[in-house]
């Protein structure tokens, strides 16, 4: 290697973004200088804005990201949105090399006729809500609905449950954004109905978070004893499968056995079943719905429908059936998997296309939606550990633009950007007037608000 100094961009905050940045300023050879850049002026990604409230202790990692940001080879720049206030050549020109780490914000749709019926939401939209993202800030739930169903069996799926079901009072105390809590204390929701469209065995969700619900306060947690009758696929499955997924069944046991106590809210975990069609004149009234079996197919267990249709009647729908990748403009893109192409972290032109030199990915843009925060840490890992690969036995380019500063490049601009300095303010802002509150933090939710805030502090 001729230059031991080498400057890498990041594109995203999250944990897929500051995993990468950590592997990279561990070593000293070479002396890597990371510039983190985020379209929000607040760092973290879905630790901030997707983590339920109620999980605080999952939110601890962000002590580790706070001392990676302390780090003097490392600066972060907020309020810099990619492909807007800069582009993919005006970063290649800057930096030896791009990390692309902005995850997967869109959700998937079911593709159902009534889809469209007011009172659908997706679930990324109500746990942007609640977590006071300012992208959803302005969003309407009507929490005066009595039954809500949540399509999917993912932990996305059992956070809005918990949300929706749970006693305001146990959130009051959280960072949950003040909107949503004057909402949902006046919620009139009776109750929730989980739909997975396959069996227990199946379930996307962990044993951490579906245990929770057998603890839920003024809640029962409900399900047909038929649905933990497995088929002789499941059977199988579930014979092989890894610990988490038994201890589901075992829990999920628990829940059919501890049933309906006489509390005032109800949640159906309803498996094997699918919504064919949202039915209602403007909003939605019921969903109609049919019931499944398990198939084996190409060695897969897959639902399949049977001809048992039933209707069941909701006041709102939330379809949690996982996130997708946006295509942003400019960058190669994989419509079918919602990721940005790429070997082993390093882009491709295309899918199945040639290697780019500079460019790289990390987390759920890289992989898809899939994992825990802790997942990211291996998967940054892999993209970190090629990338010095390529630096290593490829000759490295300087940028064309060494001399010129990203930060007069965003003066020229006149965009504000937010430093780690003053988020630190913005941080330190929110934890005081919620401790004021009785609150572990009180979100400010709209940007201009946090960027008025820094500047006058
Ligand atoms: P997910 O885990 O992929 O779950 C998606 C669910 O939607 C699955 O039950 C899936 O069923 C179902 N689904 C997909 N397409 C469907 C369709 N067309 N009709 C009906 N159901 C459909 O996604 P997620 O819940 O959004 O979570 C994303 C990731 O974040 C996961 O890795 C999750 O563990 C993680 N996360 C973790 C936590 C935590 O640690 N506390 C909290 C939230 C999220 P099939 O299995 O049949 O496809």
């Amino acid at each position: 290697m001729k230059d031991s100094t080498k400057r890498v961009a990041i594109v995203g905050s999250g944990p897929a973004a500051f995993y990468s940045a950590m592997e990279l300023l561990r070593h000293d050879d070479p002396m890597v200088f990371v510039d983190m850049l985020e379209r929000l002026p607040t760092p973290y990604g879905l630790v901030r804005g997707g983590v339920a409230p109620d999980h605080e202790k999952i939110k601890s990692v962000i002590k580790i990201f706070e001392r990676a940001a302390g780090h003097p080879r490392f600066r972060f720049f907020g309020n810099v949105e990619f492909g807007k206030d800069i582009n993919r050549l005006e970063l290649l020109q800057r930096y030896h090399a791009v990390i692309y780490a902005f995850g997967s914000r869109l959700d998937r749709h079911l593709n159902i006729i009534g889809e469209t019926l007011q009172g659908i939401h997706s679930a990324t939209e109500f746990v942007g809500w609640y977590n006071g993202h300012p992208d959803y800030r302005h969003y309407q739930f009507d929490l005066t609905s009595k039954r809500v169903a949540i399509i999917g069996m993912g932990n996305v799926a059992i956070d809005c449950a918990r949300i929706l079901c749970q006693d305001p009072q146990n959130l009051a105390k959280t960072d949950i954004a003040e909107h949503a809590l004057e909402a949902l204390q006046q919620s009139n929701i009776e109750e929730v109905f989980l739909i997975g469209r396959r069996g227990p065995v199946q379930a996307a969700f962990t044993p951490a978070e579906v245990r929770e619900l057998l603890h839920l306060p003024k809640v029962d947690v409900v399900m047909r004893g038929s649905d933990l009758e497995l088929d002789d696929h499941s059977k199988e499955e579930l014979s092989k499968a890894s610990r988490n997924i038994q201890l589901n069944l075992q829990i999920l046991r628990k829940i059919h056995d501890q049933g309906d106590r006489g509390n005032p809210r109800k949640l159906h975990l309803c498996f094997l079943i699918s919504p064919t069609k949202i039915e209602g004149s403007d909003r939605v009234e019921s969903i109609e719905l049919v019931h499944n079996e398990i198939v084996k197919e190409g060695g897969i267990l897959k639902a399949k429908a049977t001809d048992e249709v039933m209707h069941l009647n909701v006041d709102m729908v939330f379809r949690s059936i996982g996130y997708i990748g946006e295509a942003i403009l400019g960058l190669p893109f994989d419509d079918r998997k919602g990721t940005i192409p790429n070997d082993h972290g390093q882009l491709l032109d295309g899918v199945d296309g040639k290697l780019l030199k500079q460019e790289y990915t990390a987390g759920w843009i890289k992989r898809g939606p899939s994992g825990v925060i802790g997942s990211n840490k291996q998967d940054a890992m892999e993209t970190i550990n090629r990338l010095k690969q390529n630096w290593e036995t490829s000759n490295i380019q300087e940028p064309k633009l060494t001399q010129e500063k990203l930060i007069d490049f965003l003066k020229q601009k006149k965009i504000q950007f937010v430093s780690f300095e003053d988020w630190k303010k913005l941080d330190k802002f929110e934890i005081e007037q919620g401790q004021r509150n009785g609150k572990s933090r009180q979100k400010i939710c709209e940007v201009q608000e946090m960027l008025d805030l820094i500047q006058s502090a």
